[in-house]
């Protein structure tokens, strides 16, 4: 598979010959495909395999052209730490450079005057830790009625902190209607039974 052979947005073609990739990884090729047709993907995928991109890429293809409104992002990423937050929204910006999507990066430890600007003028992708991003919502500043694409990532390592309800109530307040785009490095059981419940026949790739 060459990255011309996936159905991508030219300009994230272009992003990603400009980053000096070559050819998609497994967990790309196996995903990407999947994710712009619309299927909810459960990717079952470890640190340093691409995965960031087998769901960034996709994302930016398939919110193209629309635009944000105020206060509701059109997509939610949710990662377990701040840093691998901040590892997502520098990959969002990079590949997402020849696009006018906006993002706002939601996570603890930055005072919620910057963050809370961004939401009100409206972004197309919130990428948050799940706590970060509840604060948020219980303030009453942040509608997630929206969103049309949830990515969860690092949901193994969500588990191990303990995150998992936090997930739950996120997914509950997203549309029923949402593409989930779901990682794991592991399918532990409450892993699985998540997974079961929230995800719309999931298209499983694993590598
Ligand atoms: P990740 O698993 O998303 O953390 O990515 C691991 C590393 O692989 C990152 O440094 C990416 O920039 C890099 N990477 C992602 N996709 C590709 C690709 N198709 N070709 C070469 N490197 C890549």
């Amino acid at each position: 598979t060459k990255f011309s052979d996936l159905a991508l947005d030219p300009r994230v073609l272009q992003a990603v010959a400009e980053t000096g990739y070559e050819t998609p990884t497994p967990i790309q090729a196996q995903a990407i495909p999947h994710a712009l047709e619309g299927r909810d993907v459960l990717g079952i995928a470890q640190t340093g395999t691409g995965k960031t991109a087998s769901f960034t890429l996709p994302m930016i293809t398939l919110l193209g052209q629309g635009r944000a409104r105020a206060r509701m992002p059109r997509s939610l990423v949710l990662a377990p730490t701040r840093e691998l937050a901040a590892q997502v929204a520098e990959n969002f910006d990079t590949y997402a450079k020849h696009t006018r999507l906006t993002k706002a990066l939601l996570i603890g430890g930055v005072s919620f005057g910057e963050q809370d600007k961004l939401i009100d003028r409206g972004v197309d992708v919130l990428i948050a830790t799940p706590g970060r991003l509840l604060d948020h919502f219980e303030r009453g500043k942040l509608l997630l009625t929206g969103v049309q694409i949830m990515v969860v990532d690092e949901a193994d390592r969500m588990l191990d902190m303990g995150f998992i309800p936090d997930i739950e109530r996120i997914f509950q307040l997203t549309p029923f209607t949402r593409q989930t785009l779901f990682f794991s490095a592991t399918m532990a059981p409450e892993i699985e039974r998540i997974t079961n419940t929230f995800l719309h026949s999931p298209v499983r790739v694993e590598v």
